[in-house]
Formats: C-alpha cells, sequence, structure tokens
C-alpha cells in the first residue's frame, strides 16, 4: 500500500469554488489510485464556505477546520500540516490555480525518494504592471536574504512528513511558508506548473493587504532593513563631513555660508531620514513584541471528521 497523502488547503470566502476544487480533486486521486485526504482549513470565511465544507464531509476522505476568524492564509497552512495525518503533505490553493495533475505528479517524485517537492511557476498568470514589478522587488529582497531564488516561488509544495515535523517545531509566530520550506532543507527538487485562471470567485489579495503581506514577511524573514538604518547613517554622516568643510572653507576665507535654505533642506532632510529610521526599528520592535506575546497562530471553532475535536492550538 502507498503512503498517504494530506492535501492541505487553504479556503477563505471560497464558496464559489469549493464544490467543484473537491469533486476535481477527489477524481484527480482517485484516477491515481492514491490513499489521500483533503484537509481544508477554513480561514473565518464569511459566506457559506463553511457549511459546504460541512456538507462534503459526509465522505471520510475530507477533514475541515473551521477558525473562529480570518487569521491569514499562512496561519492556515500551518494548522492543515498540523493536523495532517499523511506520510507526506501537499499544500494548494483551492481554487484550482495549482493544477490537481501537477500534484500528482508530485505524490510520484514523492515515492522516488523526494523529501520536499516545490512548484516552481511557469508563467505568474494575468497580473498588473505594478502588481509584477512589486512582486519582483519583493522576491528580490527576499532571494538574497534567503539565500534562494524566489522568483518563481510558490506555496504549492509537497512535504514529506519529516520536513513537517521540522517546520512545525519551529517557535516562531510570524512565518512566511514560501520560503522556509526550502530553508529547511532534505532532499529536494522542482516541478513547474502554470498558474490557471481561478475557477471561479475572486482574488482574496487587495493592493494594501499583499503591501502588508511583502511588509511581515520580508521582517520575519531578514534584518537587512535594520541595516539600512545603518547605511543611511553612514551616508549621512559623508554629507555632514562635506557641508562641514565647505562652511569651515566659506568661513575662513571671510564670508559666512548663505544660509536659510540650506538649514530648511538639511533639517527637513535629516528629520525625515530620522523618522523613517525609527518607523523600521519600531516595526521591528512591534513584531517581536508580537512573538513574545507568544499567543496562539489561530483559533479553531469547530472541525469535521478530525479525532481530536477540540483541540486548540
Ligand atoms: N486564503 C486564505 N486566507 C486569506 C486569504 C486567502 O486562506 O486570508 C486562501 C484562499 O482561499 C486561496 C489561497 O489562500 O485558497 C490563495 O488565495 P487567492 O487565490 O485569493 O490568492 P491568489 O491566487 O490571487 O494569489
Ligand atoms: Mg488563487
Amino acid at each position: 500500500m502507498s503512503g498517504l497523502l494530506s492535501v492541505v488547503l487553504p479556503a477563505y470566502n471560497e464558496s464559489e469554488v469549493i464544490e467543484l476544487s473537491i469533486k476535481t480533486l477527489c477524481e484527480t486521486f482517485e484516477n491515481a489510485n492514491i490513499n489521500y485526504e483533503l484537509v481544508f482549513v477554513d480561514d473565518g470565511s464569511k459566506d457559506d464556505t463553511w457549511k459546504k465544507l460541512s456538507d462534503a464531509s459526509s465522505d471520510s476522505h475530507i477533514k475541515a477546520i473551521h477558525f473562529s476568524r480570518n487569521f491569514g492564509k499562512e496561519a492556515a497552512i500551518f494548522a492543515g500540516l498540523e493536523m495532517s495525518k499523511g506520510d507526506c503533505v501537499i499544500v494548494m490553493d483551492c481554487d484550482l490555480q495549482h493544477p490537481p495533475k501537477t500534484a500528482v505528479e508530485m505524490y510520484r517524485l514523492w515515492e522516488q525518494g523526494f523529501e520536499v517537492v516545490e512548484g516552481v511557476k511557469n508563467t505568474r498568470g494575468k497580473e498588473t504592471i505594478f502588481h509584477t514589478i512589486a512582486a519582483n522587488t519583493f522576491y528580490k529582497m527576499m532571494s538574497s536574504s534567503a539565500g534562494i531564488d524566489m522568483s518563481r516561488a510558490s506555496d504549492f509544495k509537497l512535504l514529506d512528513r519529516k520536513a513537517v515535523t521540522a517546520l512545525l517545531k519551529l517557535p516562531e509566530r510570524n512565518m512566511f511558508f514560501r520560503a522556509l520550506s526550502s530553508w529547511v532543507g532534505f532532499k529536494s527538487t522542482q516541478i513547474e506548473y502554470d498558474v490557471a485562471e481561478r475557477a471561479g470567485g475572486s482574488s482574496k489579495w487587495s493592493t494594501v493587504s499583499l503591501v502588508k503581506y511583502a511588509l511581515k514577511n520580508i521582517t520575519s524573514f531578514t534584518s537587512f532593513p535594520l541595516q539600512l538604518v545603518s547605511i543611511c547613517g553612514v551616508v549621512m554622516i559623508l554629507i555632514c563631513i562635506f557641508f562641514a568643510v565647505e562652511a569651515i572653507i566659506t568661513y575662513s576665507q571671510g564670508n559666512a555660508k548663505e544660509g536659510f535654505t540650506t538649514v530648511i533642506l538639511l533639517l527637513t532632510f535629516a528629520s525625515s531620514v530620522l523618522m523613517l529610521s525609527l518607523g523600521i526599528i519600531g516595526y521591528y520592535l512591534s513584531k517581536i513584541y508580537e512573538e513574545i506575546k507568544g499567543r496562539p497562530r489561530y483559533i479553531i471553532a469547530e472541525t469535521r471528521n478530525m479525532i481530536d475535536e477540540t483541540r486548540n492550538i
């Protein structure tokens, strides 16, 4: 008998696609003769996603967790990983943008002995120019700090139970799943896939939420912005030396430097840099504060087909 495959699917307001998604995935894995379970994590949906999941859970392949409110996709992924029982786990979106047939290919690679299979995007699907530029900048920063190419990385991956256990042992609250799965190491490979069109409904990301997501993940993965503060300091010192020398020379030649405009410019420039730096430090401080509070990553309201129905982590 082949190993059990758990498929973790975060779902937030996905009532339009959830039924199609369940049907397609069940058919795909049954046709491929894979022993599977689907672990849906309803991330506090406001529509009837949970009702549809509850109804679908009459099929014992389908397990479902309902969060007490929206905790975000990363939290949903981690809840799914914690609740899954499989020998290997695939994380994928439940809008069918991650092709089910690629999931089967991932499973086959796992059977061949790979412990982490990263799904990399062949194409990024339809996106606006602004989105593409912002995503590229974000991934450049992340790639250089993580030491891995992240430009085509996605949350679509397969992890062996060993890798899942290693991930779940990490104590931090602010996790960036996409980068951490390669950070844990293990025998890994990549598989390319084309991002499909959404099967229904609409993307849950607004520009503001994407910017927030980027900031949260940059600060949870790298301290580069803090070093940027020091770099700014060095630049300011150089500017300061230049002006000081210039002022002294002008003074020694008998005429004081013309001043008000320069003073205003310097003052506003210096205070903006200072404020910005304080902001960056403050942001890190708030992240540390969040971490040490040690609050749970998520709160479960209800579960279906889970052995431990009341477990709140
Ligand atoms: N998602 C979630 N919680 C959120 C936002 C999104 O669990 O707060 C899920 C969503 O249901 C989907 C996946 O994350 O399964 C990817 O979201 P979406 O399709 O909106 O993002 P995109 O594919 O546009 O990047
Ligand atoms: Mg999507």
